[in-house]
Order: C-alpha cells, then sequence, then structure tokens
C-alpha cells in the first residue's frame, strides 16, 4: 500500500503503457516488482521517478555507468559530436579506430576489434566467428551462464528443473548445437570435449569469467586457466564474455584480473559509456579476419551485420568513457564503495540474523539467500531453487525500493565512481530500516 501511494504516477503510467508494450516495459530488468518505476531524472548514484522519490541507484542500468550515472564530461563529448555529425552516417568515422587502439592498449588479446550493437550481437559474431575459423559447430557454455538472448545461448537452454522458461520458441537444433556443463565442473568439461572430439569437434567454450550471472556463482580461483588449457588441447577457441567485467573489473577485463589469454572476447555495457548501441567482438588478429574475410583475402566470411553498428557516437562515449576510467580510476573507485557496501550489508545481516549471504569482486555485489550458496560451488543442484530464490529476492528489492534503494531484481548491486562513502552510509540506513522489518 506504502508503495501504490508513493508511486501513483509509476503505478499509472505503467497501466497505460502496458495497453500499448508488452508487460509495459522495454527490459526485464526493468520489471521491478510490484511495478515498474518511470524514472524522469538520473544523476551520478541517483535516480529519480516521476512521483519525486530518489534513490540511490545501484541497479546502474545493469553494469555499463561506472562512472557514475549522466557523467557531465561524457555527455558533454557525445553532445559535440552529435553536433557536428549526428548519431549516424552509415560509413566510417575515426572515432571506431580511436575506441579499438585504446581497448586494445588496455587488453592485448583484442588485436583487432569490432563493434556491434549489443552484448547478444558480439555473442553471435563471436559464435560465428569461431564456427568459421574451426569449421566446427559445437559450442560449451556453462549452465545459468547469461549471454545475451540468441537462439544459441539463451538462459536456462539446458538446465533441468529452473524451469527454463526463456526458452521457448527456440528451434531444436540449437538445443543440439550448444551443450552446456555445470559450473567449476572442469572435468565435465574435459569429458564432453573428449566425446565431441570423437565426433565433429567442438569450435569454442564460452564462458563468463567471473562465474554464472555475473559471479552469482563464483568461479574457483583455477578454472579459466583450466578451461584455457582443455581449450588448447581440444583446439577449441576460448570466448569471455566481459559484458559485465570489461572496464570494471579493471580496464584488462577479467582477462587482465585472472591473467588468462581468450581468442575472443565479446563486449558491451561499459565499451560504449553507457549509451546505446553497446556491443563489440575483439580478439585473434586470424579469428576476427574472418569478419572481413572475402572482402580482404576470399576466405570463407562469417557475415556480421547491423545497421548502427559502429555508429561514431556510442564509440566517441565509449572512447571519452575509457579514458574518462583511466583518468580518474573510476572503476577503483567503484570497487572500493562495492566493499564498503558489502562489508556494511555484512555486518546488518550479522546483526539482524538474516538468512542472507554477501560478497562482491569490487564493484559487482551479490545478495543472496544463504540456503541456495551452501551448496557446493560445483554441486549440479545449484541452480534448482533459482525460482523461489529469485521471488523471494524480488520481494525484498521491492521492500529496498519503498526505502530509496534500486537493485537489479533486489540480488545484485552495481557501484559507480559517484557512490562516494557517504552515498553507500546513506544506502547502508536503508537497508537497516528494511532489514529491522522482516
Ligand atoms: N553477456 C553478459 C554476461 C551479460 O550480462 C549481458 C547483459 N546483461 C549480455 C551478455 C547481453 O548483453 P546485451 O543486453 O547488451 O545484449
Amino acid at each position: 500500500d506504502h508503495f501504490d501511494t508513493r508511486c501513483a504516477g509509476s503505478k499509472a503510467l505503467n497501466e497505460e503503457a502496458k495497453t500499448c508494450i508488452p508487460g509495459g516495459v522495454q527490459h526485464n530488468l526493468a520489471f521491478n516488482y510490484p511495478f515498474p518505476l518511470a524514472m524522469t531524472r538520473a544523476d551520478g548514484p541517483y535516480l529519480w521517478d516521476v512521483d519525486g522519490n530518489r534513490y540511490i541507484d545501484f541497479l546502474q542500468a545493469g553494469g555499463p555507468t561506472v562512472l557514475g550515472s549522466n557523467y557531465l564530461p561524457v555527455q558533454e563529448k557525445v553532445i559535440d559530436l552529435i553536433r557536428e555529425c549526428g548519431p549516424v552516417t552509415g560509413l566510417f568515422h575515426e572515432y571506431e579506430m580511436k575506441l579499438a587502439k585504446l581497448i586494445h592498449r588496455h587488453m592485448p588479446a583484442v588485436e583487432l576489434f569490432r563493434m556491434l550493437g549489443s552484448g547478444t550481437e558480439g555473442v553471435m559474431a563471436a559464435i560465428r566467428a569461431a564456427r568459421c575459423f574451426t569449421g566446427k559447430e559445437k559450442v560449451i557454455k556453462v549452465g545459468g551462464a547469461y549471454h545475451g538472448w540468441s537462439d544459441q545461448m539463451v538462459y536456462g537452454l539446458h538446465i533441468p528443473g529452473t524451469g527454463s522458461f526463456e526458452a521457448h520458441g527456440i528451434p531444436k537444433g540449437c538445443l543440439v548445437a550448444t551443450q552446456e556443463v555445470h559450473p567449476n565442473d572442469i572435468e565435465a568439461l574435459e569429458t564432453l570435449l573428449t566425446e565431441n572430439q570423437k565426433q565433429d569437434g567442438t569450435a569454442a567454450v564460452i564462458v563468463e569469467p567471473l562465474g554464472p550471472e555475473s559471479a552469482t556463482r563464483p568461479v574457483l580461483s583455477d578454472y579459466n586457466r583450466q578451461v584455457r588449457e582443455l581449450c588448447d588441447h581440444f583446439g577449441a577457441l576460448l570466448i569471455f564474455d566481459e559484458v559485465v567485467t570489461g572496464f570494471r573489473v579493471g580496464l584488462g577485463g577479467a582477462q587482465g584480473y585472472f591473467d588468462v589469454r581468450p581468442d575472443l572476447t565479446i563486449f558491451g555495457k561499459c565499451v560504449a559509456g553507457g549509451y546505446p548501441a553497446a556491443g563489440g567482438l575483439g580478439g585473434r588478429r586470424d579469428v576476427m579476419a574472418t569478419l572481413a574475410a572475402g572482402l580482404e583475402s576470399g576466405k570463407p566470411r562469417a557475415y556480421v551485420g547491423g545497421t548502427l553498428a559502429a555508429n561514431p557516437l556510442s564509440c566517441a562515449a565509449g572512447y571519452y568513457a575509457i579514458k574518462a576510467i583511466e583518468e580518474t580510476e573510476a572503476h577503483v573507485k567503484a570497487g572500493k564503495a562495492g566493499d564498503r557496501l558489502s562489508q556494511g550489508l555484512a555486518r546488518l545481516i550479522e546483526a539482524y540474523n538474516l538468512p542472507y549471504v554477501v560478497f562482491n569482486i569490487g564493484s559487482i555485489c551479490h545478495l543472496q539467500t544463504s540456503g541456495v550458496m551452501l551448496l557446493e560451488v560445483t554441486d549440479p543442484n545449484i541452480f534448482t531453487e533459482i525460482g523461489p530464490r529469485k521471488q523471494m529476492m524480488e520481494e525484498m528489492g521491492a521492500a529496498f525500493s519503498a526505502e530509496g534503494i534500486i537493485t537489479l531484481a533486489g540480488s545484485r548491486l552495481y557501484t559507480s565512481m559517484a557512490d562516494t562513502d557517504d552515498v553507500i552510509d546513506d544506502a547502508l540506513a536503508a537497508f537497516e530500516r528494511v532489514f529491522k522489518q522482516v
């Protein structure tokens, strides 16, 4: 009831939006329980809704804004560019090259880089390039990992018992060409690669390098290195999905963090500094060359398109955002904010004796019900409780937003450079108001 009164404007807008937009929102993240909030303003750590409520924003649009929302120096560069040439010409612009060179400087494994429209498109291009280069079809992913919403990668594809509700409308062929192994189970991966080897081989293994769903199930420290060795042994390409981790866990991404060199890297979010058309693919010169083959060499080509893929606007936004992260060390500051938030939440969880676990990798914080976290990291059942767990955390998310805190479904919290100690302390006071009532 409190929520209905406080957010009456959002509720009314959502009722109206439902008449012309499926569910009334454009993205699942916006579907906060009990109804979506309509925002009007974003600045640094804060959001404001149509009813004038201010929120501390730990959703951070799902991760692209390490500098904080609507970071002025980047915004000014973007506006300058729009004044000069508008958002797109369809032809080449120097910013595309500047961004590619800047990424290569921080991630040496990204020898060539191609901008795309979204992380999902980056994944599609990576898999196509890997298949084209290796001449093999099968791709192995880790159960529970999210790699966007293409037919071949959609979340929950094979995990039994999770409901897999996302996986309707997908051709059966995808279920054959995409295989899954349980998180952290390196032996299962080796077995599958061996079996594939006896048939038609494996084109690629794709991982979220921190672990499925941005480390909701964290990787064991040696996992990525072991996957690299197996890929080398079986001639499969290793693809790192750095959509969330790129420029967030460090300027060198998770590949720098773990010191493991992938063959291909998928980008999203930060790569366009929080501006639209945020996706990309980079990696080994010989593999990436398949994207231009035919144009250059007459070799087999992995076709990749996208009218707005390489627009100057998102390339300039990404370029200036990454430069700003370099100059301000935003990723370090965001990471410290994540530490302060997680440590504060851990104190509250203990003080109020709540059945939660909190942990963070820098600016990526997870708040989970403890039941599921007590299972071994290699336990095949780890995702079977995802349904009830998700609902419980979403209800918590609603309680948090009623106290002025936005999270990702109550269970994930991204911090940014704008989250100063004062902001985090205000947030912790709001969390405490909620925890007192649980
Ligand atoms: N990979 C990962 C690890 C992601 O978290 C996401 C998006 N949250 C994607 C891929 C898909 O990116 P996009 O939403 O830009 O298509």
